[in-house]
């Protein structure tokens, strides 16, 4: 796999419409209902109980699992409920509900971290609730859980390519020191040279100051990317800001990178200089129907609903609403889930909006292809997802599909190539379980 010489893509369209909007907290829900899935990896498992009183940063859901966050309370309040059932993933799930008392009383537990070994800032770096906040939700002690000196780069992604979403920029302008400063604990002590902040070149405020704030120094810089989605891909900013190529199957580290979106390194660093644990989220909430598009703080685990209230309410009939940016983000069928770790935006449409036309026959254009950034054969692959043909699929690497979407957006012929890939990889998936059940019999 190659990434070629120029990011290869789509041109899509920005909208961009909260570009410059500060991000303002919302009002404080009368309850939250947290899951205990909100990241890749085992389920944490409840340490309260109904009844109990907790407090804002209070640990609630935790489990031994390596690969795991624990999850804390967003609200001091009493817990009314532990309850299974179907959360925003469409899975069902064991969730925490928390009567809100008003009072955001914060826990004793809240206490700055002692960080002075590598073990103690993994350790902190657990103990924050941190998962990617780029919407990959990927514990991020177990990211930064590396061999000592495989990382060369730290790369902060604040490319931000996704169409609509703006709070990572407005991010970077308000707390730019501070993304700085946990780039500095975390090159230190995972023994770090070089960091890197890619951030597109259409957000030239950031990257200027960025480049203020960075005056002087020697160990990092601010690279200016060009504005192509999929640029925040974590191949692909890592092949953009280093030149290196993260092969299919390869994980960053192999090519001596860790890649941190910029809100989770800003609140990693408020989790060691306050010790305040991840308890909300910054959301862009948008779409044609959003009567006061804005971006707002979230407490983790508060109604879709009530957030979308709060940029006041809907100003037509609901036909679509999307968590996450229209390439990549998926679609829900109700909107009273829980907002999670993961999510970074709401976004709700019309017909207008919701609606796509009609699928045609491919005609061969090859304009997939060409956009394709893992230089797969998008139309070739569609044919054998059709065909239900497991080995072609393999043969045309439908594993290393990113899930981008730019195929299915510059396909004339309106095919929905990339959801047709999701369930190839599904088809592989179940292929490679039935052999692996075989051949443990024979
Ligand atoms: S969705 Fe997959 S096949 Fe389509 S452009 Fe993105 S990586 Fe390529
Ligand atoms: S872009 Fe669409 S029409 Fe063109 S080759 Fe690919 S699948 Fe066929």
């Amino acid at each position: 796999m190659s990434l070629g010489k120029h990011l290869r893509g789509a041109h899509v369209d920005h909208c961009k419409n909260t570009a410059g909007m500060p991000i303002i907290p919302m009002t404080l829900p009368e309850r939250v209902s947290i899951p205990m899935s909100q990241h890749i990896g085992a389920p944490c498992q409840p340490v309260v109980a109904v009844g109990d009183h907790v407090k804002l940063g209070q640990l609630i859901g935790n489990t031994d699992a390596p690969m795991s966050a624990p999850i804390h309370a967003s609200v001091s309040g009493d817990v009314v409920a532990i309850e299974q059932f179907m959360t925003q993933n469409g899975r069902v799930d064991t969730n925490i509900i928390i009567q809100a008392d008003g009072k955001q009383e914060v826990a004793e537990t809240v206490v700055p971290p002692v960080i002075d070994s590598r073990e103690s800032f993994l350790k902190a770096v657990r103990d924050s609730g941190l998962v990617g906040l780029g919407g990959a939700s990927f514990p991020m002690s177990v990211k930064y859980n590396v061999p000592e000196g495989s990382a060369e780069y730290l790369i902060l992604n604040g490319a931000e390519c996704e169409p609509y979403i703006t709070v990572d920029h407005a991010a970077m302008l308000s707390y730019g020191k501070e993304m700085i400063a946990g780039m500095k604990t975390t090159m230190k002590w995972l023994g770090i040279k070089h960091g890197i902040i890619g951030i597109e070149d259409n957000k030239p405020d950031a990257i200027e100051n960025f480049r203020k704030l960075l005056e002087g120094e020697k160990d990092i810089e601010v690279k200016a990317l060009a504005h192509t989605y999929p640029q925040g891909a974590e191949r692909v900013i890592i092949y953009e800001c280093t030149g290196r190529v993260c092969a299919a199957g390869m994980l960053p580290i192999n090519v001596g990178c860790i890649v941190s979106n910029v809100v989770s390194m800003l609140k990693l660093e408020q989790y060691f200089e306050t010790g305040m644990p991840l308890v909300s989220k910054f959301l862009t909430v948008d779409g044609n129907l959003v009567a006061h598009p804005q971006n707002v703080e979230a407490p983790i685990g508060t109604a879709i609903n009530e957030i979308i209230d709060f940029c006041g309410g809907t100003t037509g009939e609901v036909k679509k609403i999307l968590l996450g940016g229209p390439m990549m983000g998926r679609a829900i069928p109700r909107d009273d889930f829980a907002i999670l770790k993961s999510n970074n935006a709401i976004l709700v449409f019309d017909d207008l909006f919701a609606n796509r036309p009609d699928e045609t026959a491919c005609i061969n254009c090859g304009r997939c292809v060409d956009a394709c950034p893992m230089n797969l054969m998008p139309a070739r692959l569609s044919r054998a997802y059709k065909d239900k043909d497991v080995d072609q699929l393999r043969e045309y690497n439908v594993m290393t599909c990113m899930d981008c979407g730019c195929c299915a957006y510059v396909c004339p012929a309106r095919k929905p190539l990339n959801f047709e890939f999701r369930m190839a990889k599904g088809l592989v998936q179940e292929d490679d379980k039935k052999r692996k059940e075989k051949e443990a019999k024979n």
